[in-house]
């Protein structure tokens, strides 16, 4: 089997992936949803409900705020509790509906039946009204991101989609909730890529696949072994391989050039596997986004597993579903250990971008001792982005924010291979976080001018 990879840097973390094997279950329902109304990139939403009010599963409670923001579905039924404002992952309190749970009565116009629907029982489906449906169904990309899809289906007038390239990589250690979608709803995948590819008009579908998930390779495959306009391209083991610049390059070999420019300047479309599957639900079963697949891992976690979870539903709910912490201290984030963020209170809430909840013991996160840059060049040799690590971990780290731009720390990825690869654990990244952040603010200050 040929391999497919980026040209550039990349690390071998260990896989970890403990849940592979266990199939997705039903999460139960919280007592009480929490909502954040900023879970996507943009304006957050604007509340349409208010204390007091009755709704049901799939009833809209935000809509969007601006053209890149996104509507906010309740995923319980029950009675708005209150609009205040909560911490979540990000560890910002920011504003969120509270719904407390009362049943489980879902809006009428949803289409629960497991059964295909399929492009050809469609046809009166236009470009237009998929990109339509996606936009009112709420659905951002689900592989942390969380960018409003339908703005990505719509290029600007400069760039032209020539493919869609479905992310379903999952590069990150542990995570195992996208390949759980793809082993149990390989052909509604299939149906949701068909629909983007006729959203964006364009005649040709990948779907990028890393070597390490052989069965969904085989049985992605076999269903499309008929189907010249959809190719399933296996990709070398390597991090990140799911980075949507790495996936391009691995999957067309083009490299997109550095911000603003953006895939489809390459004519590229990159979807995640879940937003994929999301769309197929929202076009064909009129089901808004307000559910998701996540993992819950950890090597002592005592039962891992995969889960369907209704967002808003809080951590802990879904850490106790798997036996509670482990004994002593913990660091729990919302993502992998790679690119994860640890969150503050249990009471974070699994919003749209919630892929994993991964929980390190103090031994596994625990951080050795920070010693002198010994100039070894690792950090730069892994570096996928082709940037100089050490330097920009270094102005950062001194404040010298002007040369920072012009060395280009805006086109880091946060993917974390340079500290995971240095010898003299370095705080690499973060230092980096923090002078890309302050550089651009500072871009955003200086184009609103
Ligand atoms: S975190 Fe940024 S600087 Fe470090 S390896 Fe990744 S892209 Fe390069
Ligand atoms: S990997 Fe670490 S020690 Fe080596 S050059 Fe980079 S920062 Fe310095």
């Amino acid at each position: 089997m040929k391999l497919f990879t980026f040209r550039i840097g990349g690390v071998h973390p260990q896989e970890h992936k403990l849940t592979a094997d266990i199939p997705t279950k039903e999460a139960a329902l919280p007592k009480a949803a929490v909502f954040p109304l900023g879970q996507h990139i943009g304006a957050p939403a604007r509340p349409v409900v208010k204390r007091g009010d009755k709704v049901k599963v799939g009833t809209l409670i935000a809509e969007a705020n601006g053209f890149v923001s996104a509507p906010i579905y309740s995923s319980v039924s029950g009675t708005v509790a209150k609009i205040d404002t909560s911490i979540d992952a990000t560890g910002y309190r920011q504003p969120v509906i509270i719904i407390n749970v009362e049943g489980d009565e879902w809006e009428e116009g949803i289409d629960r039946s497991s059964e295909l629907e399929s492009m050809e029982a469609h046809p009166e489906l236009t470009a237009e009204e998929i990109i339509e449906r996606i936009k009112i169904a709420g659905i951002t990309g689900m592989g942390g991101a969380s960018f409003p899809t339908f703005i990505k289906l719509c290029p600007p007038p400069t760039a032209k989609a020539e493919c869609i390239i479905v992310n379903a990589v999952e590069c990150e250690p542990y995570i195992t909730a996208d390949y759980r979608l793809m082993m149990e709803h390989a052909a509604e995948v299939l149906v949701g890529l068909k629909l983007l590819m006729k959203a964006a008009k364009v005649e040709k579908g990948y779907i990028g696949i890393e070597e390490n998930k052989p069965k969904a390779i085989q049985l992605l495959t076999e269903l499309t072994v008929e189907d010249s306009q959809i190719t399933i391209v296996p990709l070398a083991m390597k991090y990140p391989q799911g980075g949507e610049k790495q996936l391009v390059d691995a999957v067309i070999g083009r490299q997109v050039p550095a911000p603003p420019a953006i895939p489809v300047n390459v004519g590229a479309i990159v979807q995640n596997v879940g937003t994929v599957f999301a769309v197929y639900q929202a076009v064909m079963k009129h089901k808004p986004l307000f559910e998701r697949y996540t993992t819950v891992t950890g090597e002592h976690i005592k039962q891992p597993g995969n889960f369907l979870v209704r967002m808003g539903t809080p951590f802990k709910d879904l850490i106790a579903a798997c036996g509670g912490l482990p004994d002593g201290d913990n660091k729990v984030l919302a993502g992998g250990p790679m690119m994860g963020k640890s969150v503050i209170s249990l009471e974070v809430p699994v919003t749209k971008g919630t892929n994993s909840i991964t929980v390190l013991t103090d031994a596994d996160a625990h951080r050795k001792p920070i010693e002198p840059c010994i100039r070894c060049g690792k950090c730069v040799e892994v570096c996928p982005m082709g940037l100089e690590p050490y330097l920009l971990a270094t102005l950062s780290a001194f404040k010298h924010y002007e040369r920072l731009e012009h060395e280009d720390v805006v086109s880091c990825i946060s993917c974390g291979s340079c500290q995971f690869t240095c010898p003299s654990h370095r705080p690499i990244l973060d230092n980096i976080l923090q002078g890309k952040g302050v550089v651009m603010g500072r871009i955003k200050a200086r184009n609103q001018k």
